[in-house]
């Protein structure tokens, strides 16, 4: 494997390796809403990396989520939203 071209010392992510367990911080290479895209400065395995702040960009996800709403909130409290299955 090798380095991306895209990685910059300038723009670290300090989370462990999830392939060699490395506590150096990644390279950040990229980051969609949620998501970013890392490499391990020492094994050079690249992975999105889920951060768990924002909205998940998946439209399926987001029908979970308005479905779990309407369901939490009770029926009759929104008629635009979709019902249970
Ligand atoms: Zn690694």
């Amino acid at each position: 494997m090798m380095l991306d071209p895209q990685a910059d010392l300038g723009r670290r992510a300090w989370l462990p390796c999830v392939f060699c367990g490395s506590n150096a911080p990644l390279y950040l290479l990229h980051c969609e809403v949620n998501l970013v895209w890392v490499q391990c400065r020492k094994c050079l395995h690249r992975w999105w990396h889920d951060t768990g702040v924002g909205h998940p960009r998946d439209p399926q996800q987001l029908f979970d989520a308005a479905r779990f709403e309407w369901l939490t909130s009770g029926p009759g409290s929104t008629s635009a939203l979709p019902g249970p299955l």
